[in-house]
């Protein structure tokens, strides 16, 4: 699925930052990358900033303008580390991740970087269909190009590693949630078991009861917790009977 988003940057000055954007890139599972017009390249700074993802920087496709780069893409987000006086749809990293991944799956997506002194022109986030900005200090907003594709790839990976299945585990079976009527059996002997071991006094008012419920609902119990649980409430009771 990753293999549909590139990332793209444009007019980059410094060849150090095309080699560490590659590295950053690869560390995050991301090949795809694209350099509009970059100043200087290749170039030895940018295989040494690459550190061992010269391959990424091997693969990278060189383009003369920003409509070739974006030829083939269904969804465009431009990155942007100001606020932008052109009123477009705008999103934060991690819902720019979000949409990127789950439109990965069927579509191709870019992701634009600006140039290092003075990023995208109105005219080139005008091809985007999101901003993305990532919510720095408002005081000093502005990371190096590198790092803000960082800080996106690593969202990307995030927001792919939630859509597969989790990875330890991820081949048992999922174990039933207890029933609702399961549940009212366990509230029903936790409630008997407070009792029992004298931790409630039954003629004060239930509010301990409702606290209980809230609880376990929030952790939604499933079969072997539940059966765990009715243990646990058994042996208890059998101390002090
Ligand atoms: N001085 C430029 C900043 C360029 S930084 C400006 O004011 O626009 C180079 C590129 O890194 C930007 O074009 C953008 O693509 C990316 N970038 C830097 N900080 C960012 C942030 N907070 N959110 C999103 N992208 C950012």
């Amino acid at each position: 699925m990753l293999n549909n988003i590139r990332i793209v940057l444009v007019c980059t000055t410094h060849p150090g930052n095309i080699g560490a954007a590659a590295r950053a890139m690869k560390t995050m599972g991301l090949t795809r990358l694209t350099l509009v017009a970059p100043e200087k390249y290749p170039s030895v700074e940018a295989t040494a900033r690459a550190s061992g993802a010269d391959d990424v920087l091997a693969q990278a496709r060189i383009v003369g303008s920003l409509d070739e780069a974006l030829a083939g893409c269904h969804l465009v987000f431009g990155a942007s580390a100001r606020q932008r006086t052109i009123a477009w749809p705008q999103v934060d990293a991690r819902a720019c991740a979000a949409l990127a991944v789950s439109a990965s799956a069927t579509e191709e997506v870019a992701i634009v970087f600006g140039r290092e002194q003075s990023g995208l022109t109105n005219d080139e986030l005008e091809r985007c269909h999101y901003l993305v900005h990532i919510p720095a200090n408002p005081d000093f907003s502005s990371l190096n190009i590198a790092a803000a594709v960082q800080v996106i790839t690593y969202e990307v990976r995030m927001a792919n590693l939630q859509a597969q299945p989790a990875m330890d585990g991820g081949d048992e079976e999922p174990v039933p949630l207890a029933t609702a009527d399961e549940m009212e059996q366990f509230y029903e002997h936790l409630w008997q078991t407070v009792i029992d071991i004298g931790f409630v006094d039954p003629a004060k008012p239930r509010l301990l009861a409702r606290r209980l419920r809230r609880l376990f609902n929030r952790s939604r119990l499933d079969k072997n917790e539940f059966n765990m649980l009715r243990g646990i409430l058994a042996a208890a009771q059998s101390q002090v009977k």
